[in-house]
């Protein structure tokens, strides 16, 4: 190719150039300008000199590539505009929220206030159901304190009971302690049926009841044995108290269905001893029971330091 074609070429690219930048929508900047010419000069020097003799294919190439460069970086300017625009967009949005999200102290106050009177209310709505709960809880317990079977007070009562007992500054003044089990429970719940032991268990348990004086308490200790607690009797009285039960219990008969009933108890008694804990004296009641039943049932044994 000679200088004066090239010329010509280029002269050509050039209104090829301007006709590409008319045709956009938006108007090429110098800076593009400078740049589809740097980028124009690159292509003429990567162009192999062999190639250059052929005119059209030069021609082409030129053509090509400017077309390519133009459309391109009017692309990628028309892109950052948008970008732009949508940034300020977005930075004066976030100026309107933080106009929006100033600082009110007044109302913050009011609603801090009335969250906290919310609270209040909720906290005392909460104790009131936790004080009718310890009420209803209380009254369970009153009620688990019953033997479902005898209606007598059970273990759980005795245990508190003994406890509060043991625990008083005050020495218990003649206190005695009978552990109490129906003989040969097992053949009478063999021989009548289980149902039938069950109302042995009631109806000792009423002789018990009615024989003792207010102020003695009944307790079903588990299965066939039960605690008698006697307060303020002395030694002599307490005897006789439990000779009389022994007596009432081996001389009454209970009727059940076609079958009459007789059982007889073995009773073990101790007496409150300086010091005593309710396993302590629970386990010389039992002591006394057991050498009871080994005499022969039917009878007591009293287990005490200064005895009966
Ligand atoms: P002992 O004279 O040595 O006390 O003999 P026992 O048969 O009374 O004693 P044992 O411990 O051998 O049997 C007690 C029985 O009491 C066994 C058990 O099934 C029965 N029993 C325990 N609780 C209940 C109850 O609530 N109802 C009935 N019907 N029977 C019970
Ligand atoms: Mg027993
Ligand atoms: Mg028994």
């Amino acid at each position: 190719m000679q200088k004066k074609e090239l010329i010509t070429l280029i002269d050509k690219m050039c209104k090829e150039l301007l006709l590409i930048i008319d045709e956009q929508e938006q108007e090429a900047t110098m800076s593009q300008v400078a740049n589809y010419l740097k980028e124009s000069a690159e292509l003429i020097t990567t162009i192999e000199e062999e190639k250059m003799s052929l005119a059209g294919y030069a021609e082409s190439l030129f053509h090509n590539a400017y077309e390519d460069i133009a459309k391109k970086s009017l692309a990628s300017y028309k892109q950052t505009n948008t970008n732009i625009e949508r940034l300020a967009e977005l930075h004066e949005s976030t100026l309107e929220q933080c106009s929006k999200t100033h600082i009110d102290i007044p109302n913050i106050t009011n609603r801090f206030n009335e969250i906290q009177e919310h609270m209040t209310s909720e906290v005392m709505k909460a104790n009131k159901v936790i004080s009718q709960l310890t009420a209803q809880v209380h009254e369970l317990e009153q009620k688990t304190n019953i033997d479902a079977l005898t209606k007598i007070f059970n273990k759980r009562a005795l245990m508190t009971y003994l406890d509060t007992l043991c625990n008083n500054k005050k020495h218990p003044f003649n206190f005695h302690l009978l552990v109490i089990d129906i003989d040969d429970f097992k053949k009478i719940n063999d021989q009548y049926g289980h149902v039938a032991g069950d109302k042995v268990l009631i109806y000792i348990a009423n002789i018990l009841k009615k024989t003792l004086r207010d102020g003695d308490k009944v307790f079903r200790f588990g299965g066939e044995e039960f605690v008698v607690a006697l307060n303020r009797i002395d030694d002599e009285h307490c005897l006789i108290a439990t000779q009389r039960l022994l007596n009432l219990v081996r001389t009454n008969k209970l009727h059940y269905k076609n079958s009459t009933l007789q059982a007889t108890i073995s009773i073990g008694a101790t007496k409150f001893i300086q010091g005593d804990t309710p396993d302590t004296l629970l386990s010389r009641a039992d002591k006394a029971l057991y050498v009871a039943k080994n005499n022969g049932k039917d009878q007591l044994h009293t287990e005490t330091e200064n005895g009966l």
